[in-house]
């Protein structure tokens, strides 16, 4: 069982990586809402142990990102008071739980073999959408059965737009979440990297999937 800690207060997160060391963890630590959403991207966690105020984006811009890329690892986060609008506000944006500072080590212990118990609510592994079929955990796609050749780029376009199948996708909404970055509202990587995408999954086949929005985005539909 693997955890991420983002605590920017190193003794807070030494003493909370100590004992979940002892108590059979592996451990990784953020100091800094950016870089713990990096490791929180990049590797699959069980849990994530999350402070809400953070040097970079703190806590709650942490959190909403994550859940927005569709990542459901659960959640709890550390809060300094004890205000109902921080625990409301932390539920909402899809947290599991969650601790007031100062709290005894055995408390948190208890917190995460509970949202550990409980698993995270989770979306299906293969998402269908007509004769698609998106494996979001092999990273793998096919339509009507074949094989789609797709890079890791495509691969997640692809994903993003499965996703969130019936939404118009902004193409700065796209290259946030595929590349990660904003890009220049007059670059074509997007519209690019769609065409590309279509040659393999719509040019061959009579159905269409994805549909371009003029002066919007993308958008797969299902019906
Ligand atoms: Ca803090």
């Amino acid at each position: 069982m693997r955890i991420l800690i983002i605590e920017d207060e190193n003794k807070t997160a030494a003493y909370l990586k100590k004992g979940l060391v002892e108590s059979g963890f592996v451990v990784d630590t953020a100091s800094d809402g950016n870089s713990g959403l990096l490791l929180a991207n990049e590797y699959d966690y069980d849990v994530m142990i999350l402070d809400v105020m953070l040097p970079g984006r703190d806590g709650w811009e942490v959190l909403s990102e994550f859940r927005r890329k569709g990542r459901n690892t659960p959640v709890l986060f550390l809060t300094a008071r004890d205000s109902v609008q921080d625990r409301v506000k932390g539920l909402e944006l899809g947290a599991d739980d969650y601790l007031v500072k100062p709290f005894a080590f055995s408390e948190l212990l208890a917190r995460v073999r509970t949202v550990l118990r409980r698993g995270p609510v989770r979306q299906p592994d293969v998402l269908r959408i007509a004769d698609l079929e998106v494996d979001l955990h092999a990273h793998k796609a096919s339509r009507g059965g074949m094989k789609l050749e797709l890079t890791p780029k495509e691969f997640s376009l692809l994903a993003l737009l499965v996703r969130k199948c019936g939404e118009v996708l902004s193409r700065a909404l796209i290259a946030d979440q595929v590349w990660g970055m904003n890009f220049d509202s007059d670059t074509n990587v997007v519209d690019v990297a769609v065409r590309r995408l279509r040659t393999k999954v719509d040019d061959p086949f009579e159905r269409k999937l994805i549909r371009t929005v003029r002066g919007v985005g993308y958008v797969i539909d299902n019906d």
